[in-house]
């Protein structure tokens, strides 16, 4: 296998997922040998502190179509699935989770658009099983808000799961930024995009990776990468602010210098003293979130940093 060339590169996000690689290996392996092409399967480990390691380790010993990938920490999903494109050589890549709530076979459907001539066919879930009532709103809720505030036409309810060319692949190699919303970026690429629709099934084993933190900061990066609505909205809101509190300013200037009716009054000070403020502070971050993420960029550290690399025979980087 070697030598050929390799048309499938399967990529494959780990973060302590001990109780589910050797499945999650088994199945992929199961689904691209019943595809017969050519493949590898790239598994990038996110810093866990299980034996995922290991177990990876004893795979590639015995399967040299498996690679690894080894971060030095956890450096977050995005940024694992944009080392395993970076090493990736396949015609195409697929990236998938290994916890397999993507169900492998809708590879095989996916490689079957690509052949027609599709540039990216992304997995679009019609349902999920097996997953909290808070996920699921939380993610329905999320979809929606981002398709509000960007410009980009990024697909509703479509995650990571999804095939892309070489073409993207290596379009996407020039996209340097930080604090990347790896999904967005491809829609914003254009080329030829299709879907597939798959149920989300319930997580193998084990639980997920993605805490409300993780959410919290990917739904930030996805919004902030994409669209300067939420600073746009607090300038409108400071300019509409600033027009009534000058009405106010002139009613309050009328009543010191026409009546006598200036003493109470302080209660109506101190709401509008800790509103102004609340929104002032609420501005304040949503500006500092764009700052800590320019920042990010001026700095230009490494993307991510690796310890060690598995049964990749070329000195690749
Ligand atoms: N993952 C990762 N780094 C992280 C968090 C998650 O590589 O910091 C991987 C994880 O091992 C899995 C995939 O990303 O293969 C999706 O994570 P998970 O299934 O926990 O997320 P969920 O499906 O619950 O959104
Ligand atoms: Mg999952």
């Amino acid at each position: 296998m070697a030598n050929d060339k390799i048309v499938c590169s399967i990529v494959v996000p780990v973060f302590n997922e001990e109780l589910v690689v050797n499945e999650s290996y088994k199945r992929l392996k199961e689904v691209m040998e019943s595809s017969g092409v050519s493949y590898e399967i790239i598994f990038i480990n996110d810093g866990s502190r299980d034996k995922t390691v290991s177990i990876i380790n004893k795979i590639c010993e015995v399967d040299k179509t498996v690679r690894l990938i080894d971060f030095s920490r956890n450096f977050g999903h995005q940024v694992a699935i944009t080392a395993g494109m970076d090493f990736s050589s396949g015609e195409c890549v697929i990236v998938i989770d290994a916890d397999l709530q993507d169900p492998p076979e809708v590879m095989l459907e996916m490689l079957e658009k690509w052949r027609k001539g599709y540039d990216v066919v992304y997995g679009k879930r019609v349902k999920r099983r097996g997953e909290t009532v808070f996920k699921k709103a939380t993610a329905m809720f999320f979809y929606r808000f981002l398709k509000i505030m960007t410009d980009v036409d990024i697909p509703v309810d479509a995650g990571d799961f999804r095939l892309i060319d070489r073409k993207v692949c290596d379009a996407l190699k020039k996209v340097h930024e930080k604090n990347r919303f790896v999904r967005g970026l491809i829609s914003w690429m254009g080329f030829k995009q299709t879907s597939v629709e798959f149920e989300r099934q319930p997580r193998y084993a084990g639980v997920t990776k993605y805490p409300l933190k993780k959410m919290v900061k990917f739904a930030f990066d996805a919004i902030t990468s994409f669209s300067y609505k939420p600073l746009k909205i607090a300038s409108y809101a400071g300019i509409l602010l600033s027009f009534f509190s000058f009405i106010y300013l002139v009613y309050v200037l009328y009543l010191r210098l026409f009546t006598a009716r200036t003493v109470p009054g302080w209660t109506s000070t101190l709401a509008v003293s800790l509103l102004f403020n609340g929104i002032i502070l609420m501005m304040l971050g949503i500006i500092g979130e764009y700052i800590g993420r320019i920042y990010d960029e001026a700095k230009n550290r490494p993307l991510y940093i690796i310890r060690e690399m598995n049964n990749f025979e070329d000195e690749r980087k």
